[in-house]
Parts: structure tokens; C-alpha cells; sequence
């Protein structure tokens, strides 16, 4: 039921008064045809900004366009990049986010058609006095004039260009498990970015090709084939000069989980949705976990199937970080030489013959292993050792951004010597955890905050967890997804008896099932859609978590 009152004259009666007055706008509005919606009134005018929602029934979009869950994802999230262009210059924030297209609360498209966005709106009333008219204008104009500019009147044919770029990289993503590959980089994609603090592609970069030998065509439902590089499942080096693109690559790869908006350069760079990028993290808490795969034992004696420390070091973060992926249910890891611990990743010959008692296991006596064991494949950044020569099934060399297969010849040289000595085979089973669920509740200790602290950091009860080196987070808006998803684990998910990875999946299967809704528990704010993987990572870097029967 709307009001049946003018919003606009409302809000002009209120000049002057309280600003607590504001929370008299509650109930549903209709303004100009665009349902309007005061969810949240801020406390004061320096808090967060007021949350409204704006629901629009009558959109006339295309009913194709908003025919299955992909397309309603990829619908909602060109919906809200327009809203966002067109509420620029005005105090509104909309949560359209960077160039990943991720569910997301500030904006869904129901079966129906109906859309339904969420804005932050900023109340005016610098002196805890309500500016009416200006909020007047604010919210029964400026807001429902863009909302129908956005909606109303999208650009159909922009917006089905976006919904087919999304279900392709979804299709072509779905298709590498079948073909053998962990990921997929089409000819003529554009890899780097302007720079690390810009996301736009870089202008005038080298197009992407792919080495013929490794040349693969997937057929997408709406760009039909397209060609370019497979990176087979195994163990994958990526070699090259310093500054030829190798970690550009990479970084491609790691963002190829995510779907990209058309422009982005990276629309059919696609990786398979299982995989993680690992780094060193020294300071980092570990705990409880199995690192005896890459630790044999410790000068202090404790045991290395049960590690638990609250200053890592570089290998042992990366070790940790490591068994924890695979733990999560990784099937590839993602590597790069340029952040890990070099102890971590080799150990030549001539170090093995002067240090004889090295607790390490450098991970290239591991990496053929865990594909042969564990089915969990490794693309490698790793231009400064040779030793991986030998153990990698696919060596792909960037020479002035170009992409060439020197696989033989990489196995020719490893053949020729000299050979370092194996001191360790296989891969030991992970240990899988069983976390007390008690450990995941934010309200405890008096503290009840759940709040992403920009992109690094997610406030959880009483602990910061740092998560600058989580790689592929995308934004603060998914950071405050995996704190919910935290909670949600902690409250009915996790019981004390079934392992994380098992908690892990009925998390995906409740978010596959019924949306975000079910992390926001009737609550409204900005939330985009976490990988387990992120979420694991963010439970393992929680200093207060503790498991069952440790
Ligand atoms: P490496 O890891 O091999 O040292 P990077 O991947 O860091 O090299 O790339 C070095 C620089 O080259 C970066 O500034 C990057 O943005 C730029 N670059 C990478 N790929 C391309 C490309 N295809 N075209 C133009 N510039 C590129
Ligand atoms: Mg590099």
C-alpha cells in the first residue's frame, strides 16, 4: 500500500523541524510511478548515508532479458551502472561496483521483470534542522527522474549487448572442465590495467594471442566460437623476461572467476570458478592447521600437523594458505614469484648440498602431487628458477606481452641437468577442520558489528580481519558478504560436526537457493556475493576462531 500523501509536500512541511523527524517518512511512496521506499533513516546527518529503495513495475524491459538467473544478474547490474551515471553529481550512492558483475542487494531484477534497487541518500540537515525543500527535491524529484532515465528508459539494445557478454563468459567458463582446462583467454583480449588503482582497461595495450600449439575454440551461446589460449589442467609455468606481462596474465586469470561488463577487455578471459590465488602473508594468524605437507618440523619443537601461530612467516603463511585452498575445495592455485616466500617455492641443488637439514619442502617437490593426488592444478608466475622446468607440464613464454608454448624446449633443458635431488614424494592428505560454531558469533563479547572497513579489512565482533592479501575480493561491498556469510556459517550452518568444507557447500547451496536474502536476514545494506573461497579465507585469518577438539 502506498501513501497516499504527496512525498514532496511532506518533506516541505518538514523544513525546520528535527532532523529525527526524517523517521516519519517510513512506509511506501509512490512517486511519479516509481515506488519509493525509506528503509533506513540515519541517525544523524554524519552517519551513514539513509538507505531507500525505488521499485519500478512497469520497466518494459525485454522479457528475454530477465529470462534466467545469469541474465537477471547481468540485467540488474547494467540497470545500476546507469543508475549510477545518472545520479552523478548528487550526494546518492548506488553500490554498481567495479567491472565484476556479482549479484548484488543494491540491485535485482525479479522473474516478473519488477526491478528493485537500493540507494544510499544522505538526508540533508546540517544543523539537525531538516532541509525540506532540498530533500524534497532530492527525493521526489532528483532520485525518481533518474530511476525512471535508468530503468524506464534503459537502452534495450546496450543492455542485451551485457546480458549476452555475461551468459557467454558463463558458458565458456562452464566448458573448461569438459575440455581439460583451468582457464581460457580469448585472442584479442586486453589484459592490463591502467594502473593498480584503476581498473579500466589500459589504453593502447597489446591485444592478447594465443600460441598456436595451445590454440583451443569454445562456442559461446551468443558470440559462437571464439579461439584463443587453454591453459590445460597440470602444472602450468608462465615464463618470460622481467616486465613482458607475465603477472598481467596471471592477474587475468585470477579475476576469470568473475564475469566482466563488455569494454572491460577480460569479457572471455574466463578461469574455472575453483580457483585461488595464494601469496605470502607474513603476520598473518594460522590456526590449526596441517602445513606437514611443506613443513617437516619446527625449531621449537611443535608439531607441524597442527600449526597455529599468530605471526607467520612468509612460508609458513604461504604454506597455510595453501592446505587451506585445498582444504576449501580448490582445484587450481594461482601463483606468482613476485609475492611469494622464495623459500616457500624452491630449493636448488646447490642449496640442497650445503643445507642438509631444511625443514621446508619447497613446494616444486609438491606441485605434480597434488594434481595427481588431489586433482588440484597450478598456474606459476616463475621467471627467476629453472627448477620447475622439469615438473611442468605446459610452459608458456610472455615475450613483449606476447604468449608462446616452450614446453619442449623448457623439458629439453630440464632433461640436460643439472638434476636436484627429490627428497620428498607425494601429497598428504589435508586434515579437515571442524570449526565450533561458537567461534562465528559476532555478538559475542558485547560487541555486535559485522562491517566491511573498505576493501581490506572486515570488522567481526571484537577482530579485524585483515584481508589485503585475499586477492580476489573484489570490493568493500563483498567484503560485507563474506562478514555475513561469516555469521550465517556460525548461526545454523557449521554444528560442531560437520568439516568446513562441508559448511562451505550448504553456504553455496542456501546462496544458490534463496539469494542474498539469506545473508541479510531482514537486515538492509550493501552486499555483493562472496566466493566460498573468500569466506574460507576470511574464517582462517579470524584470530578468535577455534575449532572442535583442539
Ligand atoms: P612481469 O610480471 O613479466 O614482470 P607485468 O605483467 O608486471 O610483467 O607487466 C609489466 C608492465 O607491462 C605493466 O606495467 C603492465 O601494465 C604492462 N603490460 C602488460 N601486458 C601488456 C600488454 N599486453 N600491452 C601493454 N602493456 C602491457
Ligand atoms: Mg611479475
Amino acid at each position: 500500500m502506498s501513501r497516499r500523501d504527496d512525498l514532496s509536500a511532506t518533506l516541505r512541511s518538514l523544513e525546520g523541524a528535527s532532523y529525527g523527524r526524517y523517521k516519519s517518512l517510513s512506509g511506501r511512496w509512490d512517486v511519479g510511478g516509481v515506488g519509493l521506499e525509506v528503509l533506513r533513516v540515519q541517525a544523524d546527518p554524519f552517519a551513514p548515508p539513509s538507505r531507500v529503495r525505488l521499485t519500478v513495475t512497469d520497466a518494459g524491459l525485454p522479457a528475454d532479458l530477465y529470462a534466467t538467473a545469469d541474465r537477471r544478474r547481468a540485467l540488474a547490474a547494467f540497470l545500476l551502472r546507469g543508475l549510477r551515471r545518472a545520479l552523478r553529481g548528487t550526494p546518492v550512492h548506488v553500490d554498481a561496483g567495479g567491472p565484476e558483475v556479482l549479484d548484488r542487494t543494491a540491485g535485482t531484477v525479479g522473474e516478473d521483470g519488477v526491478v528493485v534497487v537500493e540507494v544510499g541518500v544522505p538526508f540533508p540537515g546540517p544543523k539537525r534542522r531538516i532541509l525540506g525543500r532540498e530533500a524534497a527535491t532530492l527525493l521526489g524529484d532528483t532520485l525518481p527522474a533518474a530511476a525512471r532515465e535508468a530503468i524506464a528508459g534503459a537502452d534495450h539494445d546496450a543492455a542485451r549487448a551485457f546480458v549476452e557478454t555475461v551468459e557467454d563468459a558463463v558458458a565458456l567458463r562452464a566448458a573448461l572442465a569438459g575440455r581439460g582446462l583451468v582457464a581460457f583467454v580469448a585472442d584479442g583480449a586486453v589484459l592490463p590495467r591502467r594502473s593498480g588503482v584503476d581498473d579500466r582497461p589500459l589504453d593502447g595495450a597489446t591485444p592478447f594471442g594465443g600460441p598456436a600449439e595451445l590454440r583451443v575454440t569454445l562456442t559461446a551461446p551468443n558470440a559462437g566460437e571464439v579461439s584463443g589460449l587453454g591453459v590445460p589442467e597440470g602444472v602450468t609455468l608462465i615464463v618470460g623476461g622481467g616486465y613482458h606481462g607475465k603477472s598481467t596474465l596471471l592477474r587475468a586469470l585470477e579475476a576469470g572467476v568473475y564475469d566482466h561488463v563488455p569494454g572491460d577487455g577480460r569479457e572471455q578471459v574466463v578461469t574455472r570458478p575453483d580457483a585461488v590465488k595464494l601469496r605470502a602473508e607474513d603476520g598473518r594468524a594460522v590456526i590449526h592447521d596441517d602445513v606437514s605437507a611443506f613443513v617437516a618440523h619446527l625449531p621449537s619443537g611443535e608439531p607441524t600437523d597442527d600449526f597455529s601461530t599468530t605471526n607467520a612467516s612468509g612460508s609458513t603463511s604461504q604454506a597455510a594458505s595453501t592446505v587451506e585452498a585445498v582444504e576449501a575445495g580448490a582445484d587450481v592455485l594461482l601463483i606468482d614469484e613476485d609475492t611469494s616466500a622464495t623459500n616457500m617455492m624452491i630449493r636448488d641443488a646447490r642449496m640442497q648440498q650445503l643445507i642438509a637439514t631444511e625443514p621446508l619442502v619447497p613446494f616444486v617437490e609438491r606441485v605434480r602431487p597434488l594434481h595427481a593426488e588431489h586433482g588440484v592444478s597450478t598456474v606459476l608466475v616463475m621467471g627467476g628458477s629453472g627448477d620447475y622446468l622439469g615438473v611442468a607440464d605446459t610452459v608458456i613464454m610472455m615475450d613483449a606481452y606476447r604468449a608462446s608454448d616452450v614446453t619442449a624446449r623448457a623439458h629439453e633443458i630440464a632433461a640436460a641437468g643439472p638434476p636436484r635431488t627429490v627428497e620428498h614424494t607425494g601429497f598428504p592428505a589435508v586434515t579437515p577442520r571442524v570449526v565450533d560454531p561458537g567461534s562465528l558469533d559476532p555478538t559475542a563479547k558485547g560487541k555486535r558489528r559485522v562491517t566491511a572497513r573498505g576493501r581490506d579489512t572486515l570488522t567481526f565482533g571484537a577482530d579485524d580481519i585483515d584481508l589485503s592479501a585475499v586477492e580476489q575480493i573484489t570490493d568493500r561491498s563483498q567484503v560485507a558478504g563474506i562478514g555475513r556469510a561469516l555469521a550465517l556459517l556460525g548461526d545454523g550452518v557449521l554444528d560442531g560436526t560437520i568439516t568446513l568444507a562441508e559448511g562451505l557447500d550448504l553456504l553455496d547451496a542456501e546462496l544458490d537457493r534463496g539469494g542474498l536474502e539469506a545473508l541479510l536476514d531482514g537486515r538492509s545494506e550493501d552486499l555483493a556475493r562472496p566466493r566460498r573461497h573468500e569466506v574460507a579465507a576470511a574464517l582462517n585469518r579470524l584470530r578468535s576462531l577455534r575449532l572442535k577438539g583442539m
